[in-house]
């Protein structure tokens, strides 16, 4: 699938998945296939006082309840730190 097609989750989703959780409480996402490579990656999603960081890759907006993952090799969103 092209990496255009893949849309990276949004903030208001995020702040509905983070609802009452405060900042540096993290979310995980275990054994996302990633969506160009395959490999399985555990997306951590960490609130932050100015947003959001990810580590190990991202993920998209769910799609009919569907999540799909790219991990840090594959997508060209942010930095994993
Ligand atoms: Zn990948």
């Amino acid at each position: 699938m092209p990496i255009q097609e893949f849309n990276v989750i949004n903030l208001k989703t995020l702040n509905r998945f983070f609802l009452g959780n405060s900042v540096g409480e993290t979310l995980i996402f275990n054994k996302m296939g990633c969506d160009q490579c395959g490999k399985y990656i555990n997306v951590e999603i960490q609130k932050t006082s100015g947003g959001y960081g990810f580590l190990n890759g991202v993920i998209s907006e769910p799609l009919n309840e569907k999540i799909l993952a790219l991990c840090c090799n594959c997508n060209g969103f942010r930095d994993s730190k």
